[in-house]
């Protein structure tokens, strides 16, 4: 069997092995500040006694780069040691999956090789997105996933909450809209939602809500037509020329701003809206003389800085999947076109933050395998393209500090939530590994064996 600290995912930044092995077999005294430890242990019917020999122990070391650690095996101790919380969250599951491996064959032998993991992420921002628009989860759903974030060192959770099918937060200003889909319980209940938060939280996940427009508002112009620019035939794309459009979407962004009081980020969308409404509305070429603008996509520009603006003001950071790199300063901006548009992102007119969510290989709800309903248009995107995907595709040196990380969208048209699990697993771990592990880190077969030792051991994600 591979020496446990060989059996890591994501892989880490150093691994040394030393001479000797640290034995389960006789009392283990664990810190009280490693609950999960204990737990596990206890699990595998290790003996716990506070005045044993062999110790378990967990330390603050600040030499360590932000979200590191280190774990140190000896023949009689095992020391954490991390940077910040956020580390000594990280080396806790580390050190799980090193006793999943350590117990696989047997308490009655189970041991560990000396040696030495010192580890810390490639990127700050590493993440998955989840549509709960188009197919609504239950809280169940959403908090199993970041249950398996968790055990990723996955960070971010970006929660695409509206969208032309449903309006999955609620709003008492438009209540209309929690009744898009016609389902009571498509809607998540504030309670819920601060559930949800709490419960990222504690995993050090950070929540993105996402609040879609103006395009993905088909739903929303049909509740409000008079929101949109033929009320007659409502499309897809809000009236942006009407100040009433403006004065209600400000609104339901401060209705989210309020139920997710503990999001760095908020989401406005900014995405695949057409022209052609804006082009016929006299209400938005009248917008577009009295602001001087050159013509749609300028007027379309106005509105997403105008809400970028408002998310800044609440003291948040404003993420679009915008084209435009014109955004106010602090605008962080998500690319899913290609590395061209990741590129022309990020220098814009000046230095811009960006998250890398290309297409292909990164979204989740292109089919991993042939047999999996998918649209037409959908390549197969299996677990090794999403390993061997780089979030900058190459131009990472071009880019330096301007890309803050990755994150791996599923879109739910054609997944119900009983699907969401497996259309995640187990491109999940690859993309966990993409966004840790340095690139020359990296190889897939490597990977692969790592991940057939935890899962042969028992370990699930
Ligand atoms: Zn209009």
């Amino acid at each position: 069997m591979r020496p446990a600290l060989h059996c890591l995912i994501p892989r880490p930044a150093e691994v040394t092995l030393t001479e000797g092995e640290f034995t389960f077999t006789r009392p283990l005294q664990v810190s009280d500040r490693l609950p999960a430890i204990r737990e596990r242990l206890e699990f595998f019917g290790a003996k716990l006694a506070d005045d044993a020999t062999a110790v378990i122990t967990v330390a603050k070391d600040k030499s360590l780069p932000v979200e590191g650690f280190a774990i140190t095996v000896t023949s009689n101790a095992i020391r954490l040691t991390a940077s910040d919380e956020v580390g000594e969250f990280y080396a806790q599951v580390a050190l799980e999956q090193l006793l999943w491996i350590a117990f696989a064959e047997g308490t009655d032998v189970a041991k560990m090789q000396c040696g030495t993991v010192r580890d810390y992420p490639r990127y700050p921002m590493r993440g998955l997105m989840i549509d709960s628009a188009r197919h609504f989860q239950s809280k169940t759903v959403i908090l199993s996933v970041l249950d398996m974030m968790a055990k990723l060192r996955l960070n971010h959770l970006h929660w695409h909450l509206t969208d032309g099918e449903g309006w999955r937060f609620p709003s008492l200003g438009a209540p209309k809209l929690n009744t898009l889909d016609g389902r009571q319980a498509g809607c998540y209940a504030a309670a819920e939602i601060a559930e949800i938060t709490a419960y990222a939280k504690d995993r050090h996940i950070t929540i993105i809500p996402e609040l879609d427009m103006p395009g993905h508002s088909w739903g929303l112009t049909h509740l409000y037509p008079e929101l949109a620019c033929d009320s007659e035939h409502p499309g897809n794309e809000l009236c942006v020329g009407n100040p009433k459009t403006m004065e209600f979407m400000l609104h339901r962004l401060d209705e989210m701003l309020a139920l997710f009081p503990e999001s760095k980020f908020i989401h406005i969308g900014g995405d695949e809206a057409g022209t052609g409404h804006w082009e016929k509305c006299p209400k938005c070429q009248a917008k577009i003389k009295e602001l001087g603008l050159a013509n749609e996509r300028k007027l379309e520009e106005w509105f997403m800085v105008t809400m970028s603006r408002h998310v800044l003001k609440a003291g948040r950071t404003p993420v679009s999947w915008c084209t435009s790199a014109v955004m106010p300063d602090g605008h962080l901006f998500q690319a899913w076109n290609d590395v061209h548009e990741l590129m022309d992102l990020a220098w814009g007119t000046r230095k811009n933050l960006v998250l890398s969510s290309l297409y292909i290989p990164f979204y989740m709800d292109y089919p991993q395998n042939a047999e999996e309903p998918h649209f037409n248009w959908m390549t197969v995107q299996t677990e090794e393209m999403m390993y061997d995907g780089e979030p900058a595709a190459h131009m990472e040196r071009e880019l330096g500090d301007r890309l803050q990380g990755i994150e791996s969208p599923l879109w739910t048209e054609m997944v119900p939530e009983w699907r969401v699990k497996a259309k995640f697993l187990p491109r999940a771990i690859a993309i966990a590994e993409v966004g840790w592990t340095k690139h020359e880190l990296r190889d897939y077969h490597d990977y692969l064996r790592r991940r057939l030792s935890l899962e042969s051991a028992g370990y699930t994600w």
